[in-house]
């Protein structure tokens, strides 16, 4: 039997596609292409509607196919999907399915790239954004087996490793004696403290202690080979002075940082459940640039949010002026359902949206 993935949204659900790729083949499937695929495996995103539709219009264009679909599904979008006759399923359920366990996690190089995802789920409810109802709440994997999968990477030769998580500066991995899991067993641990921190944990097992981002970074920095770390995404609000002097002085972390500052305007920052102001946020970015002299800063912004006006985008062009970005994800603003942002309707004609995207494009292109 063979099998084909189609990928939709974020480097999230390009590692899944790794790891579902080497788990089907070792069930005995081969990988082909679309066309000559019996099973064909979609990775969906939720995040905006025009990406449901994409992966709906996929779908509804093959033939002869038993699809399964998987990545982030909001219940709203499973009925869509379940019309088309689409079978669910989760990483942790392909036993089910296929009928043959694995014996080792088995993502491995398929790409250049290796990533590694050491938390999922989210805890900050931004209006607009599925992810902590499609994802669930932030669970930060064992730092040990970050370490070992990182370890792994190197040894395989990978150059280049992405750590990845919705939000991987608040990330809180608890070190400890316990056996080590495998990332396909899904995320163990959730924690809690500080950004950069090690807190000794009062309700675990004697051994085990917290590990904050800063210190994961400087472990993986200790680690032998010759690499570069990437990660992503950050909130604003946990880019602490420490891990920005991490990045500025560990020699393998790239001199990276994304910052996605979503809008230049405080009252739609309010709107969206961004807890920064366009000042704070810009006073970081000066932080970040005078510590690390040559970073290339990234973002993500939405344009046509339901509260945006021209006065409000006006002011996102100048944040844009100011920081100048290395590069910049402009996403036109669209409505989920069961999101807070998703009660203020959708105003702002698609053409409108358009325009605002193609100004900070033009801006965030201008080398
Ligand atoms: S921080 Fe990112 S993942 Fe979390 S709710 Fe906001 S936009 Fe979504």
């Amino acid at each position: 039997m063979k099998f084909f993935i189609k990928i939709f949204g974020c480097q999230y659900n390009e590692f899944d596609a790794v790891t579902l790729a080497n788990e089907l083949k070792f069930r005995g499937l081969v990988e082909t292409n679309l066309d000559e695929a019996d099973f064909v495996f979609v990775l969906n995103c939720s995040v905006r509607k025009t990406g449901v539709d994409r992966a709906l219009g996929f779908i509804r264009n093959l033939e002869n196919k038993k699809v399964f679909l998987s990545g982030c599904v909001l219940e709203n979008d499973k009925e869509r999907f379940a019309k088309k006759e689409v079978e669910f399923f989760s990483l942790e359920n392909l036993n089910k399915k296929f009928n043959k366990k694995s014996p080792t996690p088995s993502h491995q190089l398929l790409t250049t790239s290796k990533y590694i995802p050491i938390m999922k789920g989210c805890n900050n409810f931004c209006s607009y954004c599925v992810v902590p109802y499609t994802r669930g709440r932030e669970q930060s994997r064992k730092y040990d087996n970050v370490i070992l999968d990182v370890k792994k990477a190197i040894k395989s030769g990978h150059r280049e490793i992405w750590l990845l998580g919705q939000n991987v500066n608040s990330y809180r991995g608890t070190r400890s004696s316990c056996a080590v899991i495998p990332a396909e067993a899904g995320i163990q641990d959730s924690s809690h403290g500080s950004p950069g921190t090690t807190l000794k944990n009062t309700a675990g097992p004697e051994d085990d202690i917290f590990v904050g981002f800063t210190e994961l970074l400087k472990k993986i920095n200790e680690l032998p080979g010759d690499f570069t770390i990437y990660f992503t995404s950050n909130h604003p609000k946990d880019m602490t002075d420490e891990i920005i002097s991490a990045v500025a002085n560990l020699p393998k972390i790239a001199k990276q940082i994304h910052l996605p500052v979503q809008s230049g305007s405080d009252k739609v920052l309010r709107s969206m459940n961004r807890p920064y102001t366009v000042s704070q946020y810009l006073k970081l970015v000066r932080k970040i640039k005078k510590e690390i002299p040559k970073v290339k800063i990234t973002t993500d912004v939405i344009v046509g949010y339901p509260t945006e006006t021209e006065d409000d985008f006006a002011k996102t062009v100048e944040v844009f002026k100011k920081v100048k970005y290395f590069q910049a994800y402009v996403n036109k603003y669209s409505p989920r359902e069961g999101t807070a942002a998703h009660k203020l309707g959708d105003p702002i004609p698609w053409s409108e949206k358009q325009r605002r995207w193609r100004i900070l494009n033009e801006i965030a292109n201008k080398k």
